[in-house]
């Protein structure tokens, strides 16, 4: 039998970003990957509509990868295995029906303007509000980076009340609680600031009208500004190689086509796992699964193993809304229409959207069961950022939609699609996508014209694509509050350590949540590798290292 010090189910950036910090400690690492290919969610495909065209078929955008602690940590290791970044001075726009626009950039003076070109005085308070919450960035980005359920979460709540006060840390919390209806109305006068800032909610698997979607918001609008939309040049697939090639040299074994059916535990401790194929791996120091709470406790895990009330909350975790991508390849750069076009044309992510109001009606609709009449179009444009995904003179399109019903369609809010028995049938499919695309057309006059070939991904296929995804909810599982922060994956289970010795979960199903930040890796990794209690107290003593 095949043994290592730590077992890792998955290939996640959560889990690849664990193997490659376990193994650079001299920990004897196996990755384990049950689809063909390492990356779960980052997933580049060369040639993926036509020859020459390179897509991320699902994850593109990777600042909260380049914002994180792991990147901080392992960047330039990184960087020496061929992973390099590109950006683009236009992250982020909304272009309204009527064919004006607002852009999100990545200067303050910019930004004052932009704000200020819609309301006069908006500017300011872009300014007042970045300003108020990078004094705090530290404890706002630490809710984000701490393991909560923990010492360090108690801490983080002592630095907060030390330097808020208690009033202040009332206020903060309540602060942090509010919809980003409330924050983007009470903030900015005009509409289009405010349908600017909306859609991004979107991003943390939230609608505006959610608790805590306020916060939410403010956390990705600053980090626009701070940090642009880079991209790997060439692709995502960049930065799982580089870890992989941590991993591999460093004497880890990353296999694929390898499916963990069982979590091996004996003594109440877990050690090691049974393939599909019936292979065991032993893991004598730990075994970190990237998969979500239904799978670990309800198929991984024996229920013998795992406390009944543990398994009934797992057995009640609920997903979130759906996604889809469709990917168009094009003869030619977009022609976007409107006094802003040429700006436009140079944006990494174009929210097509009447505004917030627009957002949380397609969002109510999507969470009763309906296809948006007018969804949000999340109109990414790869080739703004990295050239190099097209062939000379040409582009591609990564669109995403973020407001489809979690499994079954009940009907169609538009009142024109007929969704049969609500499956997600290849004819609901292609109707559902010509139907963005028309509406993405009428911003952008030669869409059509110029369009050479498309690819469109339902929630079925992004389940099939990767398990984890379960319904086709591309965040792992629902952010509403109650299992979202401390509440993640599961009250009764919180964090990542697990109620089996040995065992840690992570993934976009644990805190802190999805995107490419590789938070829940990293803090498991960390924890693994920290100094036994005698070395870290005397660490602290001045004078000894
Ligand atoms: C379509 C889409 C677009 C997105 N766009 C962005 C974006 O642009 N920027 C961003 O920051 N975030 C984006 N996200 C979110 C982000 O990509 C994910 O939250 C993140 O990649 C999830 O990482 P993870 O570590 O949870 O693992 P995942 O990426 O979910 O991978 C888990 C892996 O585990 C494997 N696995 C599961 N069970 C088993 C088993 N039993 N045995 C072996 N292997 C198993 C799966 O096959 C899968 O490969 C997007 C997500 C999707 C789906």
């Amino acid at each position: 039998m095949a043994t290592f010090d730590a077992v890792l189910v998955g290939s996640g950036i959560n889990t690849m970003t664990a193997a490659a910090l376990l193994a650079r400690e001299g920990w004897g690492v196996c990755v384990l990957e049950r689809s063909d290919r390492l990356g779960g969610a980052i997933r580049t495909e060369t040639d993926y509509t036509l020859p020459g065209f390179t897509h991320e078929v699902l994850s593109s955008w990777h600042p909260l990868f380049t914002g994180s602690a792991a990147y901080a940590e392992l960047g330039d290791e990184l960087h020496r295995r061929g992973l390099e970044y590109v950006n683009t001075r236009f992250p982020t726009a909304t272009a309204f029906p009527d064919g004006r626009a607002m852009f999100l950039q990545t200067t303050m003076e910019a930004n004052v303007a932009e704000f200020d070109r819609y309301a006069p005085g908006d500017g300011t308070a872009w300014q007042r509000q970045f300003e108020g919450f990078m004094a705090n960035a530290d404890l706002s980005f630490g809710v984000l980076g701490t393991e909560l359920w923990s010492p360090a979460g108690l801490g983080l709540g002592r630095r907060l009340l030390r330097r808020l006060g208690r009033h202040g840390l009332l206020e903060f919390a309540g602060h942090a609680l509010s919809t980003c209806r409330d924050w983007t109305t009470s903030t900015f006068a005009s509409a289009e600031a405010r349908g600017l800032l909306a859609p991004w909610v979107l991003h943390t698997g939230l609608g505006p009208d959610n608790a805590v979607s306020g916060f939410m918001t403010q956390v990705i609008a600053c980090a626009v500004q701070l940090g642009g939309m880079p991209v790997p040049v060439g692709g995502g697939v960049r930065l799982v190689e580089a870890l992989e090639g941590i991993v591999r040299d460093a004497g880890g074994d990353l296999r694929t086509n390898a499916e963990v059916a069982r979590i091996t535990v004996s003594g109440g401790r877990a050690v090691g796992v049974v393939l599909a194929d019936g292979e065991t791996i032993g893991a004598t120091r730990a075994v970190v699964a990237g998969v979500t709470p239904t799978r670990l406790y309800g198929s991984l895990l024996r229920p013998t193993d795992v406390p009944a009330d543990v398994r009934a909350a797992a057995a009640r975790y609920r997903y979130g809304r759906a996604g889809m991508q469709i990917h168009l390849a094009l003869d030619e750069p977009p022609l976007w229409k409107g006094p802003d076009a040429e700006r436009l044309g140079q944006t990494a992510i174009v929210h097509v959207t009447p505004g917030l109001d627009g957002v949380s009606r397609a969002v109510n609709e999507a969470e009763r069961g309906l296809l948006p009449a007018e969804a949000t179009i999340v109109a990414g444009q790869p080739c703004a950022v990295d050239p190099s995904r097209a062939p000379d003179g040409k582009w591609i399109f990564w669109i995403q939609l973020q407001e489809l019903p979690a499994g079954r369609v009940e009907g169609d809010a538009a009142g024109e699609l007929d969704v049969g028995d609500g499956t997600w049938s290849e004819a609901l499919r292609e109707a559902y996508a010509d139907r963005i695309v028309e509406r993405l057309g009428e911003s952008i006059e030669n869409l059509s014209t110029a369009t050479l070939a498309r690819k469109v991904l339902s929630p079925v296929d992004l389940e099939a694509m990767n398990c984890n995804l379960v319904d086709g909810d591309i965040y792992a599982g629902s952010c509403a509050l109650d299992q979202n922060l401390v509440w993640r994956p599961l009250a009764s289970a919180p964090g990542h350590r697990t109620t089996v010795e040995g065992l840690w979960h992570v993934g976009a199903s644990t805190h802190p949540g999805p995107g490419l930040g590789a938070g829940s890796g990293y803090l498991v990794a960390k924890e693994l590798t920290k100094p036994p209690l005698p070395r870290r107290v005397l660490a602290k003593i001045p004078g000894r290292s």
